[in-house]
């Protein structure tokens, strides 16, 4: 790119959306001086901010508090006898909302202070290297950009046959303004929104039945660890758990109609009328009026095909200066793997190359003890093990082992890791238990770096802490090399 190449465009990047992948896309571009622009049609922050991971974890944290202090037996355990626990609905959903617009303010501003430029309105690409943003009122401009990115995420999926009205039957969407608490509440789905709404509410006193179509609960977790967690997470709650069973259709009123049928024969199981429905069945990208025509692009079900550095693909090869980044390319759709992407983007925009490595990215679930995971799953490193004929090496290590835990008696939990028994490298791993999102980080560090257990395994870890779940994995690993 020539100086004066850069000069004839609106703009060096413009970046379409603002959510979490949009944004940091942005700042970063902004940071390193491109003239950059950010378009939003709806509220700054995106998905996350605004109706995702944020205001569900202020929930998690009220709720969960709540769900500490009504706990006796856990108190009494430690001589604690509390008096019986009272909340205000509104109060919770009041920090969630309050958290949403602090975040949401204070990530405007960063924005504001590096120097983007925001443009509110709908955006659709004009071609190459063209921007078409449609403001509220109508007015249309069109702006060119040496590159663009888009980010424009991904909203809710609701499967046909499942009606919403928004206040009986509902998304993720309205389910964190926690409006009100139904006494009783089926929640289709039960990958990580499910699961940590169904923390949140059977905390707050609601009755839960899960509705799973595939033939286990917690489909997307490490078996083993989806066994032991359920055990705590569903059937130590007021949950009634059905696997296996298709909700064909929901109908929303007062009570909501759901008839279930086995997802196997389609044959009918039982019509069941609950007070709410939250429907948590996965999400679809936000692709379709970008108008990807216009430069030859076809998406995989919407999702916008990319390369490890964020390149848009068409026929597996890049378009030039189009990047996508976040839930609409559909690769681990985490707000963090947004911003990962993001920051690729951008690297490889300013002519730092630069791929991402979705191995080393963590993934968790919020719920009362949480749960998280990185790298490789069992299945697929057994795979890996076959095809570059090595040892697949496999440790578990229990809370129960752990004195911290044993201190918080908090002691249910299991981190299992996988490594390579030849090199030592670590593939994996997957933990359930005490501040689970917290510990993986530390394997999410050793999976980026490639780094083996042998070497891990001399690091020293602070005694008492629950960092020391993952040290014992690393020792026991590293004794198991052949
Ligand atoms: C209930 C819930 C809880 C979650 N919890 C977590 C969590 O704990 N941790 C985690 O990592 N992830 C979590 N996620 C996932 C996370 O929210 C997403 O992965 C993340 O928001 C994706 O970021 P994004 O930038 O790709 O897209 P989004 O956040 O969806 O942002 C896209 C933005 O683009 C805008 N947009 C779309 N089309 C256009 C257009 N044509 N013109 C202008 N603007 C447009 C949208 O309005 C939106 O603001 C959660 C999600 C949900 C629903």
């Amino acid at each position: 790119m020539s100086d004066a190449s850069a000069a004839s465009f609106d703009f060096d990047l413009i970046v379409i959306g603002a959510g979490y992948g949009g944004f940091d896309a942005a700042k970063h571009a902004a940071d390193h001086g491109l003239r950059t622009a950010i378009v939003e049609s709806r509220d700054m922050g995106g998905t996350c901010v605004n109706r995702g991971c944020v205001p569900s974890k202020a929930l998690l944290a009220a709720s969960g508090r709540v769900r500490e202090l009504a706990d006796a037996e856990h108190l009494r355990g430690f001589g604690i006898h509390a008096a019986p626990v009272r909340f205000e609905r509104q109060k919770i959903a009041d920090h969630a909302n309050q958290l949403v617009a602090t975040i949401r303010t204070n990530l405007t501003k960063t924005l504001e202070r590096a120097g983007a430029t925001i443009l509110r309105g709908k955006g659709r690409l004009e071609g190459s290297q063209r921007v078409a943003v449609r403001e509220a009122s109508g007015i249309e401009r069109v702006y060119s950009a040496r590159d663009v990115i888009i980010a424009t995420g991904s909203d809710p999926f609701v499967p046909p046959g499942i009606e919403t009205d928004g206040r009986t039957v509902f998304t993720s969407d309205e389910a964190i303004s926690l409006e009100w608490l139904p006494r009783w509440i089926a929640i289709i789905g039960s990958g990580y929104i499910g699961l940590e709404f169904a923390d949140v509410y059977t905390a707050l006193g609601c009755e839960v039945t899960m509705i799973e179509a595939l033939d286990r609960v917690m489909p997307t977790f490490d078996p083993d660890i989806a066994k032991i967690a359920a055990r705590k997470l569903i059937d130590g709650r007021d949950i009634d758990a059905r696997a296996g069973v298709l909700a064909k259709t929901v109908t929303p009123g007062s009570p909501v109609r759901i008839e279930l049928v086995e997802m196997a024969s389609r044959e009918p199981v039982e019509t069941l009328e609950v007070d709410a429905v939250l429907v948590a069945t996965g999400r679809v990208p936000v692709s379709k009026e970008l108008n990807l025509e216009s430069v030859g692009v076809t998406t995989n079900r919407g999702f916008i095909p990319v390369d490890e550095a964020m390149r848009v693909l068409v026929d597996g090869n890049p378009v030039a200066h189009l990047w996508a980044v976040g839930d609409v390319t559909g690769k681990m759709m985490l707000a963090h793997t947004a911003a990962a992407q993001g920051g690729v983007a951008v690297d490889n925009i300013l002519g730092h190359q630069r791929l991402i490595d979705y191995r080393s990215i963590p993934a968790a679930t919020f719920t009362h003890p949480e749960i998280s995971s990185v790298g490789l799953s069992e299945a697929d490193a057994k795979e890996l093990a076959a095809a570059d004929g090595f040892e697949l090496g496999l440790v578990r290590s229990y809370f129960k082992a752990n004195s911290k835990a044993l201190a918080e008696l908090e002691s249910d939990g299991l981190m299992k890791l996988l490594f390579n028994r030849s090199s030592g490298e670590v593939l994996g791993a997957h933990i359930y238990g005490l501040h689970a999102a917290d510990l993986i980080q530390e394997i999410a560090n050793a999976v980026a770096r490639r780094q083996s257990v042998r070497e891990l395994a001399n690091e020293v870890h602070t005694h008492p802490t629950l960092s020391e779940v993952v040290e014992v994995a690393y020792k026991q690993a590293a004794a198991a090399l052949v």
